[in-house]
This record gives C-alpha cells, structure tokens and sequence, in this order.
C-alpha cells in the first residue's frame, strides 16, 4: 500500500478500481502512401475534420446546457483549431508534399502546435495544450477508426488516473461510473479543475507521477478532501476510507437539513455565510446550500478562453444574471484579479520573471484603465438591479485605492451624466491579501466599506510560499503564526473603524480553522459552494465562549504545527464526525 499527496482541487471520497488512461494513448507509425493514393487520403483527412468539428459543436452544447454558457465555451478553443486553415493546410501538405499518411501526419502537425504552445511565456495560453492534444486523439480516432476503451462505454464503477484529462475528457464522464480522478499534473486554475468541481467529481491533481504507479484494475481510494490517493490499499485501510466515504455522503444528506438554520453559535452569536463563485450559474448552488449572499465573484473567469476582451455588455450580463439569481441577497463582486497564473490574450505581450509579484490584479487593472473602467461601468450598472458590493483585489498600498476608487468616481459621473441608473450607495471594499496592507489595515479601514481577507494569497506572500507549487506545499498554512497575527490586526481595525470584516480565503471554508476565525471576530465566512453546509455545521457547533478561548490558546504558540496540531485536535473533539 502507497499513500501519495496532491491538490484537492474537488471534495468527496471514492475507492475503486483504476483505469489509467495513458495507457490507451494511441501510437502512430510512420506510414507512407503512394502518390495515386493522395487524393483519397486527403479526403479522410477532410472527413475526420468534419466528424471531429460536429463531435466538439454537439459536446459544447451539451455541456452548455447541462452546466452553463461559460464552461460550453471552453470548446471553442478546440473548434477555433480544427477551422484553422493554416493547420488544416500544413496537414494537408505533408499528406500531399511528403506522401504520408493522414494519421502520421496530424499527429506531425497536432504536436508541432503542442511544443508551440507549451513553450508560450503565457501560461493561460500554454495551459491551452490539453485542448490540441485533445484535437488531436479527436482526429486520430476518427481517422483510425478503431476505437479507443470508451469513457462512456464504461460497465463498472472506476476512478480514472491520468497525466492530465482534456476539459473535454472530463465534460464526457459519466458521472454514474466514474466515481473520482486523480492526475500527474493541474492546478486549482485549470479548466479541468473547474469541470470537476461543477460536476461534483471528487479529484486529486498535481500528483506528479501516479499515471507511472499505478496499473488498470489496481484498486485506488481517492480523497478530494484531504489530497490523498491510496494505490493498493489494505483491507483495514478500505475498511477506514469505506467509513469516510460513507461519512462523507451521509454527512452531505444530514448536512441538507441545515440549508435553511442561521448561521448562529449555539450560545447566539450570529454571522454571515456566503459563497464563492466563478460563474453565475455557481449562484443558484450556493444558495441551494444556503448561502446568504456572494462575497467573492472571481470575475476574471470571464477572460477564460477569449482572444478578445469581455464588451461592457458581456460583463453587465454576467453580473445580471449573478444578481438575478441571488434573488435580492448581496453580491460582491471582485474587479478583475487577472496576471500571475490567471492570463488573457493581453497577457502574452509579456513575459515576468515573478508573475505572482509582477503586474497583477488591481496593478494590471490600473495599467490597463480602459478595460478597467469598462468592468467598473458595467458593475455600477448592474447594481441598479439588486444589493451589490465592488471589491478591489490585491491592495498593497493607499494610492492604489485612492486610484481606484477615482476611476470608479469618474465612471459613476459619466453613468450620471448619461442619465443611467446606479446603486448610489454602493459599498467599495478591499481584499486585504497582502501583508503590507494587513499591517496598514487601520490606514485603509477609513477609506473603504469593508474587508475581505485573501487567505490563500496573505499566506503565500506572507510565507514567501507559492500557493500552486507541489514541491512546498508543507510549507503553506495558513495556520503559521504569522498570518494568525496578520489577521488579527486587519480584524482589530476592522471593529474599531466598524466596518465588515470576512475571510474569502479558503482558510474560511475548512473547519479546523473556523473556531479561530470566529473567536477573532470574522463576521462574514465567504467559502465555495461545496463546503458551505459544512462550515455552517462547525459555526452551529462552536459556542463563541469557547471559540475566543481557543483564539486566545492558539495565539500562545510559536509555531504552524503546533497550531495546526492544537486546532485539528479541538476540531475532532467538536465534530468528531467531520475531521477525522
Ligand atoms: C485569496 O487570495 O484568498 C482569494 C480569495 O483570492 P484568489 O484565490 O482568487 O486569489
Ligand atoms: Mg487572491
């Protein structure tokens, strides 16, 4: 038995046996055909192009009607390839020049594109390369004929293991049999990512080498919670993650019934408890788990496979269709956080050496004013039509607010001039993500409406630890001393200047940290849809009384694993169900 930590990019708990997809990749001899046999063969090509265009169109739809216009949308990458006349014509070329066969030369062609793009600066861009590779077996399968083991044409239950799975691959899943996927390579930003969480598929990604570890019909247990996966597990350990499994689903049922209970202490203290999103659709699951409001719309996603940028018009209807949906309760909503691993189109002009320090967020916005105030115009706009809050990431330093907050002046003037209506009492917030501003949270606590704490990025650069890289991941908690302290004093400033204080980072939505964060004083707990009930199960159970306790207790430690330890501890004792 081997136990191999990765991201947990999507929650739940799954054993069974494993089908290891790079295993069925195709191989492609070099064929040669004969100079009367081109024509022909030009026409398979032209054929296989065809079938493979109707089989993306036909995915996309689907995929749009089954969870959303945003996410359908990640095929048009793939349809933008397989219209391109130039790579059309450089296949074509080898097929008509060098006398190869169609099979040989698409995948020639598909990987040249693939090297192109991996050696892009743009990691947006080079993250594309799963969506040539999937053109690519696309084109092979119809050329070839010869069908791979279908995804769909699975008759037991499996947990697929891959280097990586296409958007694609993972959009085609079937839910009744696949039960998880763990894969070598991904990060939280990926698109795969992103469909895994919308389909509720519990995953583990960034596992380096587990396609190498692990053989077809090996039993593997998949933990999207923790980030672990079990190859060849024992009899006691199945027996264990069996239990989880079990937990995990009849804790989700039980959790059902807290859906519509307040946020409260059992000893009355009451917060708030709202929900992440990327997309609008993601509104209605929040509050179908009961979240209260949005704190966090990461409205950079609507960059996602655009070689253009969103018009005022994309913008204002994808926060209507957010606010719609909320049905009157608050949504905030973050100016774009694009740059470090989040790119557009604009990105690629240039090349940073520390893109996480570089031009950024709010930085790239107050550099690209246009774009910005075209988001800042489409936001006003769209509060007329319920309760919404604009939040600016990555504040470092009070100019940077002032800036902003100037532009969104300017932009509310022209809205006025022009006689459009806006929520003239719209509040302006901070993410307060970054140390400098969390030690001046005084300062900017009188500039602004209220806090949001950006608990992944506090402790990145608080720790000097990249969030999204495998190799020091030990290194990154948020339960280090330091960040406790960074938040404390953004909370202290908050209470005295008496504005909104919530945590949006993920440290919000795992339960061993709620006690602390509510002894604190966090009063708005902003977590992603999948752990909401979760999180108000753990606030229903902590009495505040014992909650500032444990704050006090934890503050007496001088190190993450002591805390950690201290915390995981109290958490078992509270819910013993839940943190196992
Ligand atoms: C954070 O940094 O904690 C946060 C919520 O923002 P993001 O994860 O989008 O960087
Ligand atoms: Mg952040």
């Amino acid at each position: 038995m081997e136990i191999r930590k990765g991201i947990a990019v999507s929650p739940g708990v799954a054993i069974a046996p494993a089908v290891v997809l790079d295993s069925e990749q195709f191989r492609i001899p070099r064929r040669s055909i004969e100079p009367p046999e081109v024509e022909a063969e030009l026409g398979r090509f032209r054929a296989a192009v065809e079938h493979a265009q109707g089989e993306v169109r036909a995915l996309r739809a689907r995929v749009t009607s089954d969870v959303g216009e945003k996410l359908g949308a990640i095929f048009d990458v793939q349809d933008a390839l397989l219209t391109d006349s130039h790579l059309i014509d450089e296949v074509a070329e080898l097929i008509q020049r060098d006398h190869y066969s169609a099979e040989y030369a698409v995948s020639q062609i598909l990987k040249s594109y693939a090297r192109k793009f991996l050696a892009l600066p743009n990691r947006y861009m080079a993250d594309r390369v799963a969506d040539v590779y999937d053109v690519e077996k696309r084109l092979l399968r119809n050329l070839i004929g010869a069908r791979r083991e279908s995804l769909g044409q699975l008759s037991e239950p499996v947990i697929i293991i891959a280097h990586d799975l296409t958007p694609s691959q993972t959009a085609s899943l079937d839910r009744s049999k696949v039960l998880a996927f763990a894969t070598d390579i991904g990060g939280r930003t990926s698109h795969t990512t992103i469909v895994a969480r919308a389909m509720g598929i519990p995953a583990v990604v960034g596992l380096k080498t587990i396609t190498a570890e692990l053989s077809g019909g090996d039993v593997v247990i998949v933990d999207g919670n923790r980030g672990l996966v079990v190859i060849n597990p024992d009899e006691a350990t199945i027996a264990r993650f069996r239990e989880a499994e079990q937990r995990f689903h009849r804790m989700e049922k039980d959790l059902g019934d807290l859906r519509d209970l307040p946020a409260v202490t059992p000893d009355g203290h009451e917060v708030l408890l709202w929900g992440n999103i990327e997309f609008p659709h993601e509104v209605e699951v929040c509050i179908a788990r009961g979240a209260s409001g949005i704190g966090l719309y990461r409205t950079e996603f609507l960059y996602l496979d655009r070689n253009d940028d969103p018009s005022e018009e994309d913008h204002f209807q994808a926060y209507a269709e957010a606010i719609d949906a909320a049905k009157g309760r608050p949504v905030t909503i973050r100016t774009c956080d694009l740059g470090a691993d989040k790119f557009t189109h604009l990105s690629g002009e240039y090349d940073e050496r520390n893109p996480f320090l570089g031009c950024r967020s709010i930085r790239f916005s107050l550099q690209h004013i246009g774009l910005f105030k075209t988001q800042l115009r489409a936001m006003l706009r769209a509060s007329a039509l319920g309760p919404t809050r604009i939040m600016f990431p990555l504040i470092t330093n009070l100019k940077e607010l002032r800036q902003a907050k100037m532009l969104l002046a300017d932009v509310r003037e022209d809205l006025e001039d022009e006689g459009v209506l806006f929520d003239p009492d719209l509040k302006v917030g901070i993410m307060v993500e970054v140390p400098s501003a969390a030690i001046m949270a005084r300062h900017f606590a009188q500039e602004c409406d209220f806090f949001s704490i950006g608990t992944n990025d506090l402790t990145q650069y608080a720790l000097a630890v990249d969030r999204s890289n495998e190799r020091v991941a030990s290194l990154y908690t948020p339960g280090h001393p330091a960040v406790l302290r960074l938040i404390r004093t953004v909370v202290e400033a908050a209470l005295e200047s008496g504005i909104e204080v919530a945590v949006c980072g993920e440290m919000a939505g795992e339960p061993i940290y709620v006690p602390v964060l509510l002894g604190l004083g966090i009063q708005v707990f902003s977590v992603s849809s999948a752990t909401l009930l979760e999180i108000k199960k753990v606030i229903r159970t902590v009495p505040i009384a014992q909650a500032r306790e444990v704050c006090e207790k934890v503050f007496q430690f001088d190190s993450d694993r002591e805390v950690d330890a201290y915390l995981t501890e109290i958490g078992r004792r509270l819910l013993p169900e839940m943190i196992a």
